[in-house]
């Protein structure tokens, strides 16, 4: 007799608890999983994914620009929002799909309803039935911030931007960070008027200040608005359907088609029943968990955004392999979260890992910075004034470089390989034994002196 139904019942079917569920049932689990919406999570459904794929469809507009002065006589050329749109859903279902098919291939039970915790080792399932489980992982993610002020409800947020009917026309993106800067590049490449509205006077507040200004700076050339140091205040929805947005900095209202909320994700706990269990959240409402991901209920569990450590997809994969791989795999290990590498998918994109100059002064006291500011080749013959800016921040008295901040294009794609670098502690001479790959942006990270 089996003292529970299931050895293993996750909640959530995002990139970690789709990865502790398949993993866990490798290693032997009987595992289930709930999920009320639909699997793959934020990162296939609602962020990642489709955001990457509208950042390629952005992209058009400067590549087809770019390509006359490459000789190639473009027609004018269209964009319908729908066709993009539609074709990105579609990819999403696929995706959906494969990971499905993921579970049910490692055969876990996937149950499609809510599930809330009602004691340690028990869910209670939207339709009544209880069921048992020896572990529950909490996987249940996070969910866009929604600032609480007069009209605030006429504003969406990065969940809706995909099912969006029309490009608006004017847009007003509130947030400095992550998905305001994304959003920002693929609304105004799609012909949006495009204005960010930030609480404070800097963006991407945690990357490198130099890399954040050129971002600002060719944004602002592009035709982006700022709005800095300006608080909101009330929107007012107007007779013809636009929105009327008073802000707190004493300039006149702005008024835009579309408001996008990108203030930030919490974790996503109200309602799940973690008290009964005792499970203790932090102010902000993540799951408190130890360096093997348990809570303070020790047959509970939490990986991934529910516990607000590092908000990025990898980093709840590498959670739930971590979960496991620990728990049911007998090959204990603990996730690193020295050197991440991350990302913004701006136009142009910003790619970095390790420390920041600032951080590293803060740190090491003694610290070197040698930077390779260009206007990259194709730029140069596209005629378009954009530099790219790479930047190594070595430590003064090892030479280890300990940080790699890249602005420019396909940066994200050339930071990946040079973060293996910046994580194997290499040394600034090092990097420049390498014989430069000419001619590429990525030869620069060879080339600073
Ligand atoms: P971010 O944390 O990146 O940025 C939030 C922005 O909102 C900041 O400018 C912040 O200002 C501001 N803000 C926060 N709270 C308030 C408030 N109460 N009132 C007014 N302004 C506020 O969040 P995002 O929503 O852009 O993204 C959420 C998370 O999703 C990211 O942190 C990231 O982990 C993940 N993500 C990752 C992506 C990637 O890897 N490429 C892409 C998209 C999202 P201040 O700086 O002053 O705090």
């Amino acid at each position: 007799m089996k003292q529970y139904d299931y050895d293993l019942f996750v909640i959530g079917g995002g990139s970690g608890g789709v990865r502790a569920a398949r993993v866990s049932a490798a290693h032997g689990a009987r595992v289930a999983l709930a999920e009320d919406h639909r699997v793959g999570g934020t990162c296939v459904i609602r962020g990642c994914v489709p955001k990457k794929l509208l950042v390629y469809g952005a992209h058009f507009a400067e590549d087809l620009a770019d390509a006359r002065r490459f000789g190639w006589n473009v027609p004018r050329c269209d964009f319908d929002w729908a066709v993009l749109r539609d074709n990105v859903l579609d990819e999403v279902a696929r995706i959906e799909g494969v990971y499905q098919g993921i579970l049910d291939n490692n055969k876990v039970e996937t149950i499609k309803q809510r599930a809330v915790v009602t004691g340690p080792n028990e869910v209670e399932l939207a339709d009544g039935r209880r069921v048992t489980a020896g572990k529950i992982l909490v996987a249940v993610g996070a969910w866009p911030f929604i600032p609480d002020f007069e009209g605030a409800g006429h504003g969406v947020t990065s969940n809706e931007v995909f099912h969006l009917e029309n490009v608006p026309k004017r847009l007003v993106i509130a947030g400095g960070g992550y998905i305001a800067n994304e959003f920002a590049g693929i609304f105004h490449h799609f012909g949006s008027e495009v204005t960010i509205v930030n609480r404070g006077d800097r963006i991407l507040r945690h990357y490198d200040a130099q890399i954040r200004d050129r971002l600002l700076q060719i944004s602002i050339m592009a035709g982006i608005n700022f709005r800095f140091n300006a608080p909101f205040q009330r929107v007012e929805k107007q007779g013809d359907g636009s929105l009327l947005i008073h802000l707190g900095d004493g300039s006149p209202p702005v008024e835009a088609d579309c408001l996008i909320y990108a203030l930030g994700r919490v974790p996503k706990t109200p309602g799940l029943g973690l008290e009964t269990a005792g499970v203790e959240l932090s102010r902000g409402g993540a799951v408190i968990v130890n360096a093997d991901n348990q809570s303070t209920c020790p047959s509970i569990y939490a990986i991934g955004d529910v516990t607000d450590r590092v908000q990025l997809t990898p980093v709840a994969i590498r959670e739930g392999q971590a979960f496991a791989d620990t728990i049911f795999g007998d090959k204990p290990h603990r996730v690193d979260y020295e050197n991440i590498p991350s990302a913004v998918f701006s136009h142009p994109p910003i790619g970095g890992v390790g420390m920041t100059e600032s951080e590293a002064r803060n740190k090491l006291g003694s610290v070197k910075c040698y930077t390779s500011d260009f206007r990259p080749m194709k730029n140069v013959l596209a005629n378009r004034n954009e530099r790219a800016l790479y930047k190594l921040v070595v430590n003064g008295e090892t030479e280890q470089v300990v940080g790699l901040h890249m602005i420019g294009p396909d940066a994200p794609e050339i930071l990946q390989a040079a973060a293996i670098a910046v994580k194997a502690g290499l040394n600034k001479s090092q990097f420049d034994d390498v014989v430069a790959l000419h001619p590429t942006m990525a030869e620069e990270l060879v080339l600073m002196r």
